[in-house]
């Protein structure tokens, strides 16, 4: 009896020593993050995207930080020297940075795959805004499919089911989105930086820009701008963080309207875009 427990105790003491080494969890992590893809990506809520179709086999590092510009943001030294570092390119398609950046940032590591995840998407006058549309994502999701694949064909099963996954969660999306938006009274708004065409084709709005060609209005402008909203009807004037809410103000004040601001660039893609419809049906519902 006594010697069953002794030796019993023996042979768990022996197990616990020989479970020690080589399992430190800094050691799993750094070796794990050094066999991952590493993938770079312009905007943020690429970022979202990415991680959901690589899952664990991505490391994804974001070119334009939270707040910065995407059509004039300029990178700095020390991301080209992280780009040497990369297997992978995502670009979002058309925005300035990219064509303004792609070669050199390209230059920086010639093994890197760059890849354009805007492709088999029809764009409405090269507007770059195609993520905010749930529909077109699920095409970029392909896109990036297909390049983690090219890149790390080991896991292109799970890149695979993860994209399913992805997909159903998009269809999921749009679903809200067109149950949210579907009734309001008002289809028609301002908003100070365009980025929001596709998302308005997909759900029956209509967005009339107060910038134009990247540049503030005139004040004539403004004056024409203001008495087209008053002839519509249009009370409901919108604002992206990453800009000046100065005009927008200004003519919702003209308007005795309101102003929301609402981000096409947060990294939490679903839950910001679930936000942006939530706010928009209750302004486009009141009188
Ligand atoms: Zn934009």
């Amino acid at each position: 009896m006594i010697r069953t427990k002794i030796l019993t105790t023996i042979v768990i003491l022996g197990l616990f020593i020989i479970g020690l080494p080589g399992c430190s969890p800094a050691q799993l992590t750094l070796d794990s993050n050094q066999s991952k893809v590493q993938v770079f990506v312009s905007l943020l809520p690429q970022a979202y995207f990415v991680e959901k179709v690589g899952g664990e086999h991505v490391q994804v590092s974001i070119l334009i930080p939270p707040g910065a510009d995407p059509h004039t943001y300029e990178p700095t030294p020390q991301q080209m020297k992280m780009l040497a570092e990369a297997d992978l390119y995502l670009k979002i398609g058309t925005i300035e940075f990219e064509e303004l950046w792609m070669e050199r940032l390209a230059d920086v590591n010639p093994d890197m795959l760059v890849v354009d995840t805007s492709q088999s998407i029809e764009l409405i006058d090269d507007d770059p805004h195609i993520w905010l549309s749930p529909a077109r994502v699920k095409v970029q999701a392909q896109n990036i499919l297909a390049a983690l694949s090219q890149v790390d064909a080991q896991h292109q099963e799970d890149y695979q089911q993860n994209l399913e996954a992805f997909q159903a969660e998009m269809d999921q999306l749009d679903r809200e989105i067109s149950q949210q938006l579907k009734d309001v009274k008002h289809r028609e708004f301002l908003v100070f930086h365009p980025a929001w065409r596709y998302f308005c084709e997909d759900y029956g709005l209509k967005e009339i820009p107060i910038e134009r060609d990247g540049k503030e209005p005139t004040a004539q402008e403004m004056a024409q701008l203001i008495k087209q909203a008053k002839e519509k009807g249009i009370r409901v004037v919108l604002a992206s963080p990453q800009h000046s809410t100065h005009e927008a103000e200004a003519i919702a004040g003209d308007l005795q309207g309101k102003v929301i601001t609402i981000d096409p660039l947060a990294r939490d893609y679903g839950a910001n875009l679930r936000q942006v419809a939530l706010e928009l049906a209750a302004v486009l519902a009141a009188d």
